[in-house]
């Protein structure tokens, strides 16, 4: 008799509070692996499909397990790599925060809305907004909440409408730089500029430890 398994997730970190991906402090989650290749991509490091960072849901729920008892957290956001490369991972992994995380879920995807709800069309009933669209380094965007101004921003559960549009009016761009893991990480949406810097830093900082 065969035997259905839960799907391992390839998984970059999360972080938990995430303040600069979404409105509030959220959960952030960052999968391994894409499938797009933006030139310019603003997360290289993010892109291969390394079969050395693959978790089980199980073990990712038990770390989670504290969270669901802040009072501080209020929102999720999945980013990448690019989450929807991952459909049963990603499927099992939304199903599972919606039985016990905040319904404030964000997922950023490099397809467009129309391709991502043509490979997953199951992912409306399961989030609460979407940003899609490739990284255009010839588009930059100024606002904090996406890199490019063809990315947009898709909401699937009115309840959040308010919080989403007071979030996508900020217009100062935030990053949050954090260690965990023996890794260094970037949360937000870098300019190039803001990548150059992080990286010399994070350079430096490696020399000293
Ligand atoms: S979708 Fe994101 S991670 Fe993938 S190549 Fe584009 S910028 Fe990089």
């Amino acid at each position: 008799m065969s035997e259905s398994l839960t799907p391992n997730l390839l998984l970059r970190f999360w972080h938990f509070p995430t303040l600069t991906l979404g409105p509030g402090r959220r959960l952030g989650i960052w999968l391994q692996g894409c499938s797009i290749h933006c030139p310019g991509c603003i997360a290289p490091e993010n892109q291969p499909f390394d079969p050395t960072r693959a978790v089980s849901l199980d073990a990712l729920f038990a770390g989670f397990a504290p969270l669901w008892a802040e009072t501080g957290l209020n929102g999720v956001t999945l980013s990448g790599g690019e989450p929807t490369d991952q459909p049963e991972a990603l499927r099992e992994l939304l199903l599972r925060l919606n039985q016990c995380g905040p319904r404030d879920i964000l997922l950023y995807s490099g397809y467009t809305k129309a391709q991502v709800l043509a490979r997953s069309p199951w992912l409306a009933d399961q989030i609460a907004a979407l940003v899609d669209g490739p990284f255009l380094a010839t588009a930059p965007a100024t606002e904090s909440w996406r890199g490019s101004t063809n990315q947009s921003l898709t909401l699937f559960r009115e309840e959040f409408r308010d919080r989403y549009e007071s979030w996508t009016r900020l217009q100062s761009r935030q990053l949050q730089l954090v260690r965990k893991d023996s890794g260094r990480y970037l949360i937000g949406i870098p300019r190039p500029k803001d990548r150059a810097v992080w990286q010399g830093l994070a350079q430096e900082e490696g020399q000293r430890d």
